[in-house]
């Protein structure tokens, strides 16, 4: 691991949280809202890791604006974004209320609280299990339910789901976390916590490298490769670079299984859905809250 990169990534993602937070006003476009954290990340050394997620209400992840998406910010809005530096990710999540309930603020914090525990309790020693536990009553102490299929993850140089999942829940891992970056990031819902694939979103990553029929779409794919590699990216920026055109060829890339088409991912029973998130740099010497 590259901890220099890991400090990098991390400081950018807190000084990007910071400046954007509060100039988050209802009604303000997504679309303003994602180029403006994006360009914002690259000022500052970085690279986006993945699109900029804007997801309200019931959805809770995997939305990202279109190129002339005309949505606007409402609701409760998970912000959900990413940095690396040279493939190393600081990932990180915050959650806002554009509407002033009572409801939307209390999943917030119950969120909140939830993450502030897993800052007080993460070391090496500890288990995936015990930290489930931990967040899970939490969020049950709110009288609401964590999200039991969203978890947070382990991650390694240019790959954002490295194969540790850090549940939600007390799923009785004992696999301890050792040594290794992390992000944990409670979702909260007033539903029963189970989230279903909903309509497709604008995000994609390659996934299987073939060679495809069209010359426009192998154009389109050798930029993926080199600009992205396994990372997600969204749809608007490969519309930024080659036009509207470019569309036709990300579905026929879909369509030949060279690219993964993320769903948004929404409450199963249209309830709401909170979300906070830090990346954590663990090991037995120490624990450090990269994102914060
Ligand atoms: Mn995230
Ligand atoms: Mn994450």
């Amino acid at each position: 691991m590259n901890k220099e990169s890991i400090i990098k990534a991390g400081s950018i993602c807190s000084e990007v949280k910071k400046w954007i937070r509060p100039q988050i006003k209802k009604g303000d476009l997504l679309l303003d809202i994602a180029d403006k954290i994006e360009d914002k990340i690259k000022e500052l050394g970085g690279l986006p890791a993945f699109p900029t997620n804007l997801s309200i209400n019931e959805q809770a992840a995997h939305y990202t604006p279109t190129w002339n998406d005309e949505s606007t910010a409402h609701g409760l809005i998970k912000v959900d974004f990413g940095i690396h530096v040279d493939g190393w990710i600081a990932d990180n999540a915050f959650s806002l209320d554009l509407e002033g309930t009572n409801e939307n603020e209390k999943l917030i914090e119950a969120s909140q609280k939830a993450l502030e525990a897993v800052e007080k309790n993460i070391n090496s020693e500890l288990t995936i299990g015990e930290l489930g536990k931990i967040i899970e009553d939490t969020i049950n102490s709110y009288g609401f339910n964590p999200i039991a299929n969203l978890s947070g993850h382990s991650m390694e140089q240019y790959n954002l789901h490295a194969g540790v999942s850090v549940s939600n829940m007390n799923n009785h891992s004992t696999k301890k976390f050792g040594t290794g970056l992390y992000a944990s990031e409670p979702f909260v819902t007033n539903g029963n916590g189970i989230v279903h694939d909903g309509a497709k979103g604008n995000i994609y990553a390659f996934v299987q490298d073939k060679q495809p029929r069209n010359p426009n779409a192998r154009k389109i794919l050798e930029f993926i490769k080199d600009e992205f590699g396994d990372l997600p990216f969204a749809s608007r920026w490969i519309v930024k670079k080659f036009g509207n055109k470019s569309r036709i060829s990300l579905m026929q890339l879909e369509r030949e299984g060279i690219l993964h088409h993320y769903a948004i991912l929404t409450e199963a029973k249209g309830k709401l859905v909170s979300q906070t998130e830090n990346t954590f740099l663990v090991s037995p010497e120490e624990v450090m809250i990269t994102t914060k």
